[in-house]
């Protein structure tokens, strides 16, 4: 019998779980456990990491996983890595949903950067207004460049003091839309923006933004993955799990 492990935390993952859920498939929607309240969802849920590639192939092979979906995040590659390894020492396929990145067009003012630390770098010269659009985990490494004004957008309130002296937090979880962007960036002056190549179409509304009103984005492009199937669509991984 099937029985899924679905890793999640993406809009992406939600879609499967409902597609999972509406083939009366077995499944479980894994969190990490990083926001305070994950979103419900129409199959079991678990939260919390599962200890590594040993602690990942121990639960496979405990809760008897057929079958691997790793709709995480393009930027939460340690889990896919995880995942890579451990369904590899299990024989459990995996498959990997993940959205296409973003590509720069007409009007986009982009300068490219390999990670959060090149980033914080990209950063360096004189005060800024800078919208910081990369989420909470990354954000300390900006403290080494505080001359700038930041607007930080997050899931969650802030627990405690944040480590950049200048900054202005929206607590907001997307999708967001391009207007409301807009009038964000307008609202704030912002002078650049950082974001990752997350892709898709809920985190967008940024980028579009700031191309409409000519703001350069330094674009943390992703971390590599190792080599593993990946399809775009729920309907492709809904083939390969009834196939
Ligand atoms: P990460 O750096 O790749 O993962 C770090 C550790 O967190 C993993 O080794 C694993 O712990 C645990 N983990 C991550 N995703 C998990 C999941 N779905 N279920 C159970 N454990 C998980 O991941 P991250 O960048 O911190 O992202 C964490 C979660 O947030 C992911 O589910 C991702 O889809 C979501 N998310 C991330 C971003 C982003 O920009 N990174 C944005 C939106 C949503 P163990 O080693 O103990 O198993």
């Amino acid at each position: 019998m099937t029985r899924i492990l679905l890793l999640g935390g993406t809009t992406e993952a939600n879609l499967m779980a409902q597609a999972v859920a509406k083939a009366g498939l077995a499944g479980v929607y894994s969190y990490a456990g990083r926001t305070e309240a994950p979103m419900g969802q129409p199959i079991h849920m678990r939260i919390g990491g599962f200890g590594g590639v040993e602690g990942l192939q121990a639960y496979l092979a405990r809760e008897g996983i057929t079958n691997v979906i790793d709709a995480t995040h393009p930027f939460a590659a340690q889990m896919s890595r995880n995942a890579v390894e451990a369904c590899a020492a299990q024989a459990v396929p995996l498959m990997a949903l993940e959205r296409a990145p973003w590509v720069a067009g007409d009007g986009d003012r982009w300068t490219h950067v390999p990670d959060s630390a090149a980033a914080v770098d990209a950063l360096a010269g004189p005060p800024q207004r800078v919208f910081l659009a990369i989420g909470r985990q990354h954000i300390d490494a900006f403290a080494a460049q505080p001359q700038h004004d930041y607007l930080l957008r997050l899931v969650d309130a802030p627990t405690g003091s944040l480590p950049l002296p200048r900054a202005r937090v929206v607590v907001a979880r997307g999708p967001f839309d391009v207007a409301g962007d807009t009038a964000l960036l307008r609202d704030h002056a912002t002078e650049v923006v950082v974001a990752k190549n997350a892709g898709g179409k809920g985190a967008v509304a940024k980028i579009a933004a700031a191309r409409a009103l000519g703001v350069p984005v330094v674009m943390i492009d992703r971390p590599r993955v190792p080599e593993r199937r990946v399809v775009r669509t729920v309907s492709e991984v809904m083939a390969w799990l009834t196939g």
